[in-house]
């Protein structure tokens, strides 16, 4: 039953906002490692003038990775907490380093070939890597693998939907939204199911005051029928 409503609710909400969306990057996969890592709390503008002056900054991931923190530090001072991504970052770099072997390049292409939960897994045993930054290194980079991020405006909305319950976290909610869709779908799918639900919470379903009356879901949301009712 709750498939059905989410594939009523992707249907409705991708012709309301003009699915198929296009893809925003085409980055390869350490680099949109990165750059999600950056987009943390972070308003996307500012984490793409620190992402931007980074690599003016810096000509290699490796050359980022041996660098003096506060270098790193000062190449981020776009966005917010610049002074725990440089140090998180170069982490990151150098555990990746260590799995792969310093000798290779820094890079992350090989996720191409692990089956989607492998290639999550590995990203998410790497620090400060939770399943949204994974499942857009995945989807959102040149791999287009089919895994589906779910930010705060999708969890919101699939939260007001009834399609998980009101406690469930971000974190948590990824598995469960997933196993909603169907498992064959492919990246432009899923891609525009996370897209369509984003765009609602942006620009319907707000935080505050949610503009149910003009709802494309209103007959079928829990949350604005009750609003109805006081
Ligand atoms: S009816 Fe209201 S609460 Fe439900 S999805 Fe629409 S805007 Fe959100």
């Amino acid at each position: 039953m709750l498939n059905g409503l989410a594939l009523l609710a992707h249907g409705r909400l991708c012709a309301e906002y003009g699915a198929p969306f296009p893809f925003f990057s085409d980055k390869d996969p350490l680099s949109e490692l990165i750059s999600a890592l950056l987009s943390h709390r972070t308003k996307n503008a500012d984490s793409h003038r620190a992402y931007q002056q980074l690599r003016a900054t810096f000509p290699t991931w490796e050359a980022v990775r041996d660098a003096p923190t506060l270098d790193v530090q000062r190449a981020l001072s776009a966005c917010t907490w610049p002074e725990q991504k440089a140090p998180r970052i170069q982490a990151v770099l150098r555990e990746i380093s260590t799995r792969c072997g310093t000798d290779a390049p820094c890079a992350l292409d090989f996720l191409a070939e692990l089956p989607i939960p492998e290639a999550r897994a590995w990203l998410e045993s790497l620090p400060g890597v939770g399943p949204k930054t994974s499942a857009a290194t995945l989807l959102f980079s040149c791999l287009r693998r089919p895994a589906m991020p779910v930010d705060s405006h999708h969890h919101r909305v699939a939260q007001r939907l009834g399609l998980i319950g009101p406690k469930v976290s971000e974190n948590a909610a990824h598995k469960l939204l997933a196993a909603l869709l169907p498992p064959d779908w492919d990246a432009q799918q899923v891609y525009d199911h996370h897209e369509a639900f984003m765009y609602h919470g942006q620009k319907c379903c707000y935080f505050h005051r949610p503009a149910c009356e003009r709802c494309v879901l209103l007959d079928v949301c829990p949350t604005g029928q009750a609003g109805l009712k006081t």
